[in-house]
Parts: structure tokens; sequence; C-alpha cells
């Protein structure tokens, strides 16, 4: 299992922006102090590296990269000072791959917000490869039972769904709309109907519909057919509006479906544009629109736990590594049927 310094592994590389992905033999990392090599089992598939592949997430981007920041496997060598971690541990490695600890972000609980953080698939190498190297402190450990392809979507799409159904203050009784059930907002279904929410999905898709209601959405609504605001006017209008859609031009949508003193908390990333604010409605309602802009270490553990203790269900599709480029092209059509997990073997 131990990876043989300067051995060569698989990795899918970013080499120049804009250029093809390629799939190459690259030397295998050593773990430095208090940094582990985690053996990659699977990786998901986040829009983010979608934008990264494509060229329209150049912010930071230092190249070459290895894509990929959902990743799961298991520990295969220790650096030194790494204390609280053993071979052969199941982690996940999630986005957020460093955080400086002492800035106010990282102090005031929100590490994610650091202004020295580091991005797996960005900013360091990614999962998208047989080996990661990690800092020790931010592989999280995977609970016992749960499925690793589950783990490794949790560690994205999950932990920033909890994040987003958080920072909308989702509470019991409250309604809750779902703009869109791809692989974030499955999720986001599930948290804000823990929290106690009536939730009301809305999706152009039929398919995604009825897995949101399998879910436990009280109403969903097909926005191709039917006005989602109206729909979601007739339960009184939303408290909150997780907006998971790829799509900005439904964002005004989702604005008019909240009630007075609704949060339009903003999860997905979506296609450049920009949202129209209507100043005077805003005031006048009390309306907040928040960004969720990343997931802590926190968020990270909570959605693992709550999938070990049974209450959350993962929807993916497993793909192997050597089709990603495919499956870029899939997820950036939004086409995906579900959450893509590369497997690495
Ligand atoms: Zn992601
Ligand atoms: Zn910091």
């Amino acid at each position: 299992m131990s990876a043989i310094p300067g051995s060569t592994m698989n990795a899918v590389v970013l080499n120049q922006l804009g250029a093809p992905l390629s799939h190459e033999r690259v030397e295998v990392p050593g773990p430095g102090a208090h940094q582990v090599l985690v053996r990659v089992e699977a990786c998901g598939l986040c829009g983010i590296d979608v934008g990264v592949a494509t060229g329209g997430w150049p912010q930071g981007l230092r190249l070459p990269r290895v894509l990929g920041h959902e990743t799961v496997g298991r520990v295969a060598a220790l650096g030194s000072g790494v204390g609280d971690l053993h071979e052969g541990e199941r982690v996940v490695l999630p986005r957020l791959a460093w955080a400086c600890g002492r800035c106010e972000h990282c102090l005031g609980g929100f590490e994610a917000r650091c202004g020295q953080r580091l991005h797996a698939g960005v900013d360091v190498d990614g999962g998208f490869a047989d080996y990661q190297l990690a800092e020790a402190g931010f592989a999280l450990a995977v609970p016992r039972g749960v499925d690793p392809l589950d783990a490794a979507c949790l560690s994205c799409a999950g932990a920033i769904a909890y994040r987003a159904v958080r920072e909308a203050g989702v509470g019991p009784g409250d309604v809750t709309a779902v703009w869109g059930v791809g692989g974030i907002g499955h999720l986001a279904v599930q948290y804000a109907r823990m929290a106690g929410a009536s939730v009301v999905a809305v999706d152009c898709t039929p398919d995604k519909l009825a897995m949101a209601r399998d879910l436990g959405a009280r109403d969903v609504v097909l926005d191709t057919t039917e006005d989602p605001v109206e729909a979601v006017a007739r339960h009184g209008g939303a408290h909150q509006v997780i907006f998971a859609a790829p799509r900005v031009e439904a964002m005004s949508d989702a604005l008019r479906a909240l009630r007075r003193g609704g949060r339009l908390v903003v999860v997905a990333v979506p296609d450049a544009g920009a949202l129209e604010l209507p100043v005077a409605d805003l005031v006048r309602d009390g309306i907040s629109v928040l960004g969720a802009d990343g997931a802590n270490r926190l968020d990270v553990t909570r959605a693992l736990a709550l999938h070990a203790a049974g209450h959350t269900r993962v929807v993916h599709q497993a793909r192997s590594i050597s089709q990603v480029d495919e499956a870029i092209v899939e997820l950036g059509e939004h086409r995906a049927p579900a959450r893509l997990v590369f497997e690495m073997r």
C-alpha cells in the first residue's frame, strides 16, 4: 500500500488554461512535516473543476495543476509530526486544503474565508490522481460504515449544502425553497428538511424533482411548465431560498419567491452573469442575499456524521477517471444525471 518515493502515478493535469486535460504519469509526492500522502479511492467532479478545466476559473490558479477536490482515500504515508492519523485510515480531503488558523476569519470560526487559504485542485494538487498530498489537519476521518463514494460527495457538495442551510437560518416550520436539485441541491433538500422546514424543490428536470420528492420535498415545481414564483407563493412564499441552480437567470425568480424578511443563499457557481437587485423591494421587504462561499472542516465532519447516522442519501453516479473529459462536458452543459464521482481503480 505504501508509495515508493520516486515512483510514478496516473494524474489528470491541466498544463495550460483552456488546453485539454492531460492524462500523465507524474512523480508520487512525498509527505513533508505534518502532511499525509493519501491513496485516492475516488474523487467527485464539481462545477469548480469544470470552471478550471474550461478556463473560466483562473483566479489564483497555478499551473500545472492536478484537478479535483472531493477526494476520499486511505492514508498511505505519514510525514513527520503527524500524530492523529494512521496508515490505512480512510479520510476525505475537502476543497479547503489549508487555512492559516490566525486571521480574523479563522479565529472567528469561518476558516473557509481565510485570506491565505489554499484550495485543492486550484492552489495545490487535487484528487484526480492515484495519490494526493494533504496537510494532516485537513485530512478528515470518514466514520465507519460510510460508503467512500458517498463520503467524497459529502466532502464538498454535502458540506456546502449543509453550510448554506445553516447560513440561511432554516428552522422548524419554515418554508424553504431549493432551486436546482443536482449534486448540491439534493443534499440541501435533506438538510433543510432535517432542520424542520417544509421544502419546495424547483428544477427544470422531472427526474430530479421525482428524486427530490423521494428525499422528502413536500412540493416540487417544474419551472419549465409552471411559474415557480406562483408555486412557492401557494405556500405563503419562502422564508429561505437555497439557490443551487447553475442558471443565473433563474435567480430573479428565486428572489421574488421570498416572503418578507426572507433570505436568498446562493451556493452554485452560476454562469457568468449578474443579478439585478430591485433595491426598493429589498429594503421594503427586508430581503437578504448571501453567497455561501465555502465550507469549513466542521461542516464536512457534520455532513459525514449525519450520513453515518443514516439521515442522508447521496445520489451519485460512478465513472472511471478515464472518462473525465466527457464528464466535464456533461456537467458543463448541465446534463449530468447526478453527482459524478471518479473511481481511481
Ligand atoms: Zn466542489
Ligand atoms: Zn486564516
